[in-house]
């Protein structure tokens, strides 16, 4: 029998995020199999998982907890999917397509919408390894990952191996299960439709279309940095009470545009993103959450949560 060498644990690696801030993974491993998975974790259950760095900021003091990689193709079979299904279906029928936690969500809709298959066009644009994708449950104005989920393999902090299916999952606005830190995705199944190719690569191009023509893609950051909060009371000119509306908006309002602090500054093009320069700080950014967060609360009585994941710093 083959034994396989665990994967090494690399010492002060650059942990790779879309702010393109903060500091180092003191320990970083790359796990190639859901096995090797489950033996680092279990040797280290508060480890912290990566995946395409998108919606995450890490501190400029960096992170003491043993980082796990699961964000590309170093990753081996956790980086792989599979669309054989999707030979011989007829227009209609549903394909059920399986992918590794590493797999990029970019890739996933390439492949899948090359194959005429409907579904994840409509979270076309959205940076994210697919397991950071299920943990956020990643989606906007045409829908959100786990609308085409079937079932969710992860691993709990004591190294076993679950099957999730999709009612099990808790997908909600930007939560999920996965997304307290307890269960590790490991790969998901997901429900697709056979298309006819054209139609599925129009609605490809629109919502691409509509994801770059109204928030800066090519900025540095972890996209919207707060959820749209529901309001508690009803408050004029914004919504009604028990309403979700839109941060960007309270933001706006706030008077909080094209405030900046250091090498930190809210988007003009969208409220809710706030981006870092080159060379820039994390506790820049951070400041910045606050003084946001400070001001629509002051202005609307709103308290916003983030959405951005913090390694390493308290807010
Ligand atoms: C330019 C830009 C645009 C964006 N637009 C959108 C948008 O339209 N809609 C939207 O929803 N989001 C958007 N985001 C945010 C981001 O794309 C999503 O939150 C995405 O789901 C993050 O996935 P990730 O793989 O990058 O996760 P990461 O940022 O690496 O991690 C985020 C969280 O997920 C956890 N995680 C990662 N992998 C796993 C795993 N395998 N198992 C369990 N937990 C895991 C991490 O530990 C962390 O807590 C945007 C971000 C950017 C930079």
């Amino acid at each position: 029998m083959m034994l396989s060498t665990p994967p090494a644990i690399l010492v002060d690696q650059p942990i790779k995020t879309w702010f393109g801030v903060g500091g180092v993974a003191r320990r970083l491993a790359v796990p190639r199999t859901a096995a090797e998975l489950r033996e680092l974790i279990a040797a280290e259950p508060n480890a912290k998982i990566l995946g395409d760095g998108a919606n995450l900021l890490v501190a400029d003091g960096g992170v003491q907890e043993l980082v796990i990689s699961l964000a590309g193709p170093g990753n081996g079979e956790l980086a792989a999917s599979d669309l054989s299904a999707a030979a011989g279906a007829a227009v209609g029928d549903a394909v059920e397509v399986d992918a590794g936690a590493a797999v990029h969500l970019f890739r996933l809709i390439r492949s899948t919408t090359d194959a005429a298959l409907s579904g994840l066009e409509n979270l076309a644009g959205i940076p994210a390894c697919i397991g950071g994708a299920a943990a956020m449950n990643a989606g906007g104005k045409y829908g959100s990952f786990g609308d085409y989920v079937v079932h969710v393999d992860a691993i709990d902090r004591r190294g076993s191996a679950v099957r999730l299916s999709r009612e099990a999952c808790g997908f909600g606005y930007r939560t999920s299960v996965f997304g307290h830190g307890e269960l590790i995705v490991t790969g998901v199944r997901l429900r697709l439709v056979k298309g006819e190719l054209a139609p599925v690569k129009a609605k490809l191009k629109e919502v691409t279309e509509y994801k770059t023509s109204t928030q800066p893609m090519s900025a540095s950051s972890a996209g919207c940095a707060f959820k749209n909060p529901t309001l508690k009371v009803a408050i004029e000119g914004i919504g009604a009470a028990g309403q979700r509306v839109s941060a960007g908006m309270l933001i706006d309002r706030a008077g909080c545009k094209g405030m900046t602090i250091g090498t930190a500054s809210v988007s003009e093009q969208h409220g809710n993103f706030l981006t870092a320069s080159k060379e820039g700080k994390a506790d820049d950014v951070l400041a910045l959450i606050r003084a946001v967060r400070a001001k629509v609360a002051e202005r609307f009585g709103v308290t916003l949560e983030t959405e951005v994941v913090i390694w390493g710093a308290e807010l």
